[in-house]
């Protein structure tokens, strides 16, 4: 087995060898460290007072080294990968107890975060369903006022990749807004849906309930001009 090495760290061996302290005698020993080849016990490596912290935690793992006057790395031998791999670190108890405090106050730090960013995402979604709603009064001035919320609503389900989300929806071009309002009156006003699901072809389908959009965009457009 090769002698560990880091520089500039101190290094404590894992070892599964029923190794004793060279200096003291005791073991066998599970933490080692090596100096000049030979074994010694924590205490007598003037480490007997660290507190073991297992890896896996990176920001706790730093931040306790960090925190910690006197830390070492903890490794173990890999026989089949013929190399030493680190295990966690030694640090001083009150230096963990920090580095915790520390990244508790980071994690409430981060929920706080994503609260304000869900807040400030839903007072978008809003203000932009609300945006949305009102193109669709403007160009369909009869279109019953819940309607056109629920279209609005429908268009923009953030994330669902429907007209409000795309660029153009965003935009409010009146395309957008009539593709949205076309679509809504299609499955809520006509038997299209019905008709898809008995089988019939699609383009079929649009242009048996053609006549029947229309209608409801001509009735919603009141007594203005058509859409064009
Ligand atoms: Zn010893």
């Amino acid at each position: 087995m090769p002698t560990p090495h880091s520089p500039g760290r101190l290094v404590v061996v894992q070892s599964a060898k029923r190794k004793r302290c060279s200096v003291c005698r005791g073991g066998p020993l599970s933490l080692l460290v090596l100096e000049d080849g030979a074994p010694r016990c924590l205490d007598c490596a003037d480490l007997g007072h660290l507190v073991f912290l297992p890896r896996g935690d990176t920001a706790l793992t730093r931040r306790s080294r960090e925190e910690s006057a006197l830390s070492a790395v903890v490794v173990r031998f890999n026989r089949r990968r013929s190399r030493y791999e680190r295990q966690g670190v030694l640090v001083e108890e009150e230096a963990l107890s920090r580095a915790e405090a520390r990244c508790l106050v980071d994690a409430e730090a981060r929920r706080r975060r994503r609260a304000r960013d869900a807040r400030r995402r839903a007072v978008e979604d809003e203000r932009f369903v609300a945006a949305f709603a009102a193109e669709i009064l403007r160009l369909f001035p009869d279109c019953p006022a819940e309607r056109a919320r629920a279209v609005a609503a429908h268009a923009s389900v953030r994330g669902s990749g429907r007209v409000g989300r795309s660029a153009a929806g965003r935009a409010l071009t009146e395309g957008a807004v009539i593709s949205a309002v076309v679509a809504a009156v299609r499955h809520v006003d006509t038997p299209y849906d019905q008709l898809l699901m008995s089988g019939m072809p699609r383009y079929e389908a649009r242009r048996r309930i053609a006549p029947a959009v229309e209608a409801v965009l001509r009735a919603w457009q009141g007594a203005g001009a058509e859409v064009g």
